[in-house]
């Protein structure tokens, strides 16, 4: 069991409060590294859920100041930093990621809260210049109710701050459901938000099976925007769920991203830009690379010097400190990557790195090798499902026109990344990737300052810069006479 001087209570807050459900169903969660049990925490469901919605509705009628949220977007920050090394450290045990990128993601989840504390000015009320029909007008930015918030298990603290610092900024209440996979790092964060001095009801945390919260929060009138990042599959449950009831949604679901080396460009770079976008947490982002396509004047090279860095990399448990991949998040993730492996080789692909790996004998987990595919062809399931692993499968190609193509020919948006030296090709090719996020000999991911999200069917709406703010807020125009 983990034991933590952040998780003095582990379980939902609700209404102010640390909740518990009377029937005492309970739910496990697993260090996907050991196997080990970590916490067993009270479940909550649609009872519970709609409690908290409620709580929330009632905190939202005495509306915060600019100050007072900023303040406590500061203040969580500030708190999440002093305790980097603790948080870091349980994301790692519950996620599995290494402990470098646990750490990582704690500096990472609390720039979001920085970030929007500084653009609350953003929110002023805007006086429009023009005065149309004898009117003066102005815009204002309204808190768009409460907040149902969705979060996955593969950044379980970024993925929440992204959310929860945007709807305490917009100065919405929330109700925040983390997966259930990993909700330690999210519980810990709410030790954190116990201190505040915060109204009850103003954020809430409910952890339970997903179903009966997701109901909830899908139906619930007093839910006015439902954010969540996860899979497209549970992201066309919720635009079903909550069409009845006309809700704002910001959905940031699966990718397949592209990465495109053309001839001219830094191979050096390149290989590393794919080495440190590929295994981030062991391949488990929506950002990944998931194809990656090579000129053909350079593929060899390329594969050479990808194939060395690749061997390289250690698989193990993430709280050891020479880990570079930990342990994939559970057995249906273990099996998803198996699956798209077995059936890239069965199709004519080359394993240049990476072996079979030994079935895991739990259902909790399984570590997977770092793989370098190639020969990759578009019928092989890798190339049309994310596989969520670490795998690279890499194909080759002589023709521009055809790339753009290939990148394009999935359901997904997301993110895509192009490597080349010539200004003018990046700029050509840029302008006709439907991605939302395109990194150009670079192969990071998001970052607060910038929206962030996707096209297609990865989701619609954004997370980070201004807009990510917007989300959470409602425009109201006030036409008001003039009286001069
Ligand atoms: P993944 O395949 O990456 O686990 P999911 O979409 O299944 O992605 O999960 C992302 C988040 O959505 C998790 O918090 C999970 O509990 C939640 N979730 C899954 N199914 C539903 C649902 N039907 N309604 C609401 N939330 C759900």
């Amino acid at each position: 069991m983990l034991s933590s001087h952040l998780l003095p209570q582990i379980g939902s807050y609700v209404n102010g409060r640390w909740r518990t459900n009377a029937t005492g169903e309970t739910l496990p969660v697993y260090n996907p590294a050991t196997g080990e049990i970590l916490a067993e925490i009270n479940s909550l469901g649609g009872k519970e859920t709609t409690e908290a919605v409620e709580s929330g509705a009632v905190a939202m009628r005495r509306p915060s100041s600019p100050d007072q949220r900023r303040n406590w977007l500061r203040t969580l920050a500030a708190e999440m930093l002093t305790n980097r090394d603790e948080l870091g450290r349980i994301i790692t045990l519950e996620q599995g990621k290494p402990l470098a990128e646990g750490v990582a993601e704690v500096d990472y989840a609390a720039s979001y809260f920085t970030y929007f504390a500084d653009q609350l000015a953003a929110l002023e009320p805007l006086p429009l210049a023009e005065h149309a029909r004898n009117c003066d007008w102005t815009v204002m930015h309204r808190p768009a109710g409460v907040a149902g918030v969705i979060t996955p298990w593969n950044f379980p603290l970024a993925m929440l701050t992204k959310k929860l610092g945007a709807a305490i900024g917009a100065g919405c209440a929330v109700v925040a459901k983390p997966s259930e996979l990993t909700p330690l790092s999210s519980i810990a964060l709410w030790t954190l938000v116990e201190r505040l001095d915060m109204p009850p009801g103003l954020l809430n945390l409910v952890v339970g099976e997903p179903i009966p919260i997701g109901t909830v929060l899908c139906q619930h009138p007093a839910i006015r925007v439902l954010s969540f990042t996860g899979s497209t599959e549970t992201g066309r449950i919720l635009i079903q769920e909550t069409a009845k009831y006309v809700k704002r949604l910001a959905l940031e679901l699966g990718g397949n991203a592209p990465f495109v080396v053309f001839d001219d460009a830094d191979v050096g770079n390149a290989v590393e830009a794919l080495v440190a976008n590929k295994f981030r947490a062991g391949g488990q982002t929506c950002v990944c690379a998931n194809r990656v396509y090579v000129q053909q004047q350079v593929a060899g090279a390329f594969v050479d010097a990808l194939a060395q860095r690749v061997a390289r990399l250690r698989v193990g448990n993430g709280i050891e400190p020479d880990t570079d991949i930990g342990p994939l998040i559970n057995r249906a993730a273990f099996d998803k990557v198996d699956r798209h492996v077995r059936d890239a080789i069965a199709k004519g692909a080359k394993r240049i790195v990476g072996h079979d790996p030994e079935r895991p004998k739990h259902e909790w987990g399984g570590y997977y090798p770092a793989t370098l595919l190639t020969g990759i062809t578009p019928e092989m399931e890798l190339c049309q499902e994310e596989t969520f692993g670490p795998v690279i499968s890499l194909s080759e190609f002589s023709d521009e026109e055809a790339v753009i193509d290939a990148c394009n020919s999935t359901i997904y948006g997301l993110a895509a990344y192009v490597f080349t030296r010539d200004q003018a090709r990046a700029q050509r090719l840029i302008s006709r990737l439907a991605f939302g996020h395109v990194g150009l000999n670079t192969g990071t991911g998001p970052s607060a300052h910038a929206p962030f999200g996707g096209m297609k069917q990865s989701g619609f709406g954004r997370e980070g810069g201004l807009e990510g703010l917007l989300e959470f807020c409602e425009v109201q125009t006030v036409a008001a006479a003039s009286t001069a």
